[in-house]
């Protein structure tokens, strides 16, 4: 008989959570722009809640360490007394980098949702594919290109707008 559209990824009742959730993301990845840092923002959901949020800030805070990811599941695991966040999804607007992977390994993400592409840091499919070394005994299921294009204009709009403060002779504010 006709096996019919097997292959169905992502049920739209899902891509409609999905983008919700990375809607948030987005808002707090432009909080982040308006304090003057490159936007990126995070959720971390379980059971369909936001338990934990953040956005890429090492500037204002003076950590190398304080991007969105990490700020999402510091949150999280603070919030739930727990530093294994077994279950959970966390979503954020941009590919993450080395340091953001292997964090998700360490606290037992099940599901990485990010938006657009990061071509030179991005440590899923670009630069690196940590989550896919076989070493690993914690394997991150990844959906990619959730709302890419308006987190991807995030950053666009972000630097452009620095490249103009910067350019000699350019008005500061
Ligand atoms: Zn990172």
């Amino acid at each position: 008989m006709d096996a019919g559209p097997v292959s169905m990824p992502t049920q739209p009742k899902d891509q409609d959570t999905d983008e919700r959730f990375m809607g948030r993301a987005l808002e707090l990845a432009a909080e982040g722009a308006a304090l003057g840092e490159v936007p990126v923002g995070a959720v971390l959901v379980l059971d369909g809640d936001i338990v934990g949020e953040g956005f890429n800030r090492p500037v204002n805070s003076c950590d190398p360490t304080a991007h969105a990811e990490i700020e999402a599941l510091r949150a999280a695991a603070g919030r739930l007394g727990n530093y294994r966040l077994t279950g959970s999804t966390l979503y954020v607007t941009i590919e993450p980098c080395t340091m953001c992977a292997g964090a998700l390994v360490h606290a037992r993400v099940e599901r990485l949702v990010y938006g657009a592409v990061e071509p030179r840091s991005g440590a899923v499919v670009s630069s690196a594919r940590v989550l896919d070394n076989p070493a690993l005994n914690h394997r991150v299921a990844v959906t990619a290109g959730v709302l890419e294009d308006a987190a991807a204009k995030l950053l666009r709009d972000f630097f452009r707008a620095r490249r103009a403060r910067t350019q000699p002779g350019a008005r500061d504010d």
